[in-house]
């Protein structure tokens, strides 16, 4: 991934194709926004203590920055399980979506922005090149442990006829292994997936374990079919890097959201 400009929104872009991309996708830094501490800057999130302008202002300059209207920047209501929001015909006003609670989004509709708000939880974004279909995921430890990103993969194939082999894929910044501390319900919660614990955690101590969340999804990637070549990872924490993301579990709550998002060109 390389970390690009398009006006004033900063963020880092997996690639997907080369030559005449049919995408623009991207994960978002805390850069260029409006919102004031702790928000700053860039915070895209509906559902924090913001001003709703300044997070209205900050989606506006994301959408136009792509070309679109606000309206079709498409976010839901997350809630940590695994239903899906499929979109697959056109619509004038896709802001109703807005209030539907889900943690993937698929569709193979041209000019409309999904959008997946994070500060620690995983961000992934699908893309199908041959069906032209995308999807973005939300994926904590909660939608880890209901394999939201295998869902998302089915979805692709059983709703639009994406082949897993064709499929490409992009894990954005998270928290990593390095910050992120769980204790025993959050084990416990794995007990039904012990070979995917075993490799994504490392204990810390009594009852502590260090978790690798983008480890967790890109294994979970492989085991829906997606070939390894074709999965890409930011490879950053969240947590760590203060000046470039927002985090949920470094501030204690008080922060906002980066998102990354995928759209489907118009032709
Ligand atoms: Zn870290």
């Amino acid at each position: 991934m390389e970390t690009l400009r398009a006006g004033r929104i900063h963020y880092l872009a997996p690639k997907f194709e080369t030559q005449s991309p049919l995408t623009i996708q991207g994960f978002t830094t805390r850069h260029e926004g409006v919102s004031r501490p702790p928000y700053n800057s860039l915070n895209l999130g509906l559902n924090t203590d913001d001003s709703p302008h300044n997070v209205e202002g900050n989606r506006n300059l994301l959408s136009r920055t792509f070309g679109i209207s606000i309206d079709r920047l498409v976010t839901v209501r997350q809630n940590h399980g695994s239903d899906i929001l499929v979109i697959d015909s056109p619509n004038d006003d896709f802001s109703h979506f807005l209030g539907i609670e889900a943690d993937a989004i698929i569709t193979n509709q041209p000019g409309v922005m999904l959008g997946i708000t994070v500060a620690d939880c995983v961000p992934i974004l699908l893309f199908d090149p041959v069906k032209k279909v995308i999807a973005a995921v939300h994926a904590g430890w909660q939608g880890t442990v209901a394999k939201i990103t295998n869902k998302a993969v089915a979805g692709m194939t059983k709703i639009f006829g994406s082949r897993e082999k064709d499929i490409m894929a992009a894990i954005g910044p998270c928290i990593g292994s390095c910050c992120y501390e769980v204790d025993q319900p959050v084990r416990d919660s794995f007990k039904e997936q012990p070979e995917l614990w075993d490799a994504i955690s490392e204990p810390k101590g009594k009852d502590k374990w260090h978790l690798d969340l983008a480890l967790a999804n890109r294994i979970q990637l492989e085991g829906a079919g997606i070939p390894l070549t074709s999965i890409q990872t930011a490879g950053q924490c969240v947590c760590c890097l203060k000046e470039l993301y927002f985090s949920y579990r470094r501030d204690n709550g008080e922060t906002g959201r980066q998102i990354g998002f995928i759209m489907l060109k118009e032709s």
